[in-house]
């Protein structure tokens, strides 16, 4: 079998929590749910992908996994299985579906089928419906062969204007699924024919520790603790060395706040994805980068920088950034909005419906205006008060857990019945 990602007993503890998001999202999604859920009662799902850290599916699983649980739609969380030279192979995919020009050699296109082969060969049989997240596994259903479960390609990245070479390559094995889910109708991949395309953007879990409340005061010892004067401006992005998070175009932005308020800190939580080999030589330059100046501060998932870490960070600093140039979603956005805090950010992908309208003046498309606004926003705590609660409730409205457990609900039903 492929190897399963256990979540342990967490769709226990969910059971007595599900009906807590009622306070938080109202009644009529979760009476939908609850509805949906009645006829789908014993359905049996399995979820594919290709990391269980790092990256914002490795995020969304283990919240979604347990609520349908608890649901009584029971799911399993396998990942496919590679050589590290696959993953060098499927992030140039990623990145060649996101617009990087970049030709799969004979050797690579050997390898992301043979792996795709072998993996296929490892999956049960015992699904109703199998949902396969990105590229890296999408070729599994060309190679399963025949079964009773439904498929379903659940592509995360902003696949709107790939290299066309590489869409060339993927199109056949994407077009074999019975339906496909992107974040938002801009992302569909140019030439996919499937009878079923679903947009539904993902969503944050309110109650999960990297969100769930915390004393503002608990917050900020933390980063004291860890070195972070909280008394200082602190500015923070959160997100994998990936380049188009543009990291150092962070760091640049900072340089440029410097100058107009010299006491201003930058602090970068990056994480390592299990799937992302190209992490390694950016998180090197954004060090040496940081070894020049006491004020940027690195924290990673690799030095136990968790859920709980990340939490503080968010509740903790002043103005969050996400730098990004091409993004999937970006929960990172909402996250930070659900804290209350002000978002520069790059208008990218997901991340300006994440925006409420009257904040778009904070979407920016380079390093100057990141730092105008940033300094912007240092400069004024009752601007940043205002901004952070109209994000909070955007995001109350649209993505929050119970609506994405709606929504994927919603596409089972339509599957199976
Ligand atoms: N994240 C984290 N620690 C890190 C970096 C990222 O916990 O050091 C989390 C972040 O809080 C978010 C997810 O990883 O929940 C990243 O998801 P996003 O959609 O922002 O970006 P992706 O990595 O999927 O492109």
């Amino acid at each position: 079998m492929l190897p399963e990602v256990r979540l342990g007993r967490r769709a226990a503890l969910l059971t007595c929590q599900l009906d807590n998001y009622r306070l938080i999202v109202g009644d009529d999604v979760m009476d939908e749910i609850y509805e949906l859920a009645a006829h789908l009662k014993g359905l049996h799902v399995c979820q594919i992908n290709s990391t269980a850290y790092g990256g914002g599916v490795a995020e969304l699983l283990p919240r979604l996994i347990p609520a349908l649980d608890t649901l009584g739609i029971r799911s399993d969380w396998r990942l496919i299985h590679g050589p590290p030279e696959f993953f060098t192979v499927t992030k140039s995919i990623h990145n060649a579906l996101q617009g990087k020009a970049h030709d799969l050699s004979e050797a690579e296109q050997a390898l992301y089928l043979h792996v795709n082969e072998q993996s296929a060969k490892l999956l049960g049989h015992d699904y109703d419906v199998i949902i396969v997240h990105d590229p890296q596994p999408a070729a599994l259903r060309h190679f399963a062969g025949a079964r009773q479960a439904k498929w379903v390609w659940r592509c995360h990245i902003d696949s709107s204007h790939p290299y066309e070479p590489v869409s060339q390559f993927l199109l056949p094995f994407v077009s074999q699924y019975d339906a496909t889910v992107f974040t938002m109708p801009e992302f569909i991949l140019p030439g996919l024919e499937v009878s079923r395309v679903v947009c539904e953007p993902p969503a944050i879990d309110p109650l999960a520790t990297k969100n769930m409340e915390l004393p503002l005061d608990v917050c900020k010892r933390a980063m004291a603790d860890s070195g972070v004067n909280p008394a200082n401006p602190v500015i923070l992005q959160v997100s994998r060395f990936d380049p188009w998070k543009d990291p150092l175009g962070v760091v640049q932005a900072y340089q440029l706040v410097k100058q107009r308020i010299p006491t201003v800190q930058l602090v970068f939580i990056g994480a390592m994805a299990g799937d992302d080999p190209e992490g390694w030589t950016l998180m090197d330059q954004v060090e040496e980068e940081s070894a020049k100046d006491p004020d940027i501060f690195i924290f990673t998932n690799l030095g136990g920088v968790g859920n709980a870490e990340v939490n503080m960070f968010q509740r903790g600093c002043d103005v969050v950034v996400q730098k990004s140039i091409r993004e999937g979603f970006g929960l990172v956005v909402s996250e930070a909005f659900w804290k209350e805090k002000p978002v520069v950010a790059g208008r990218a992908g997901g991340i300006p419906m994440q925006f409420p309208q009257e904040f778009h003046r904070f979407l920016i498309d380079n390093i100057e205006d990141c730092a105008e606004r940033i300094a912007h926003l240092l400069e004024r705590p009752g601007e940043r008060g205002t901004f952070g609660r109209a994000g909070k409730e955007h995001v109350r409205q649209r993505f929050l857990l119970p609506r994405l457990v709606r929504d994927v609900l919603r596409l089972l039903t339509s599957l199976v019945s």
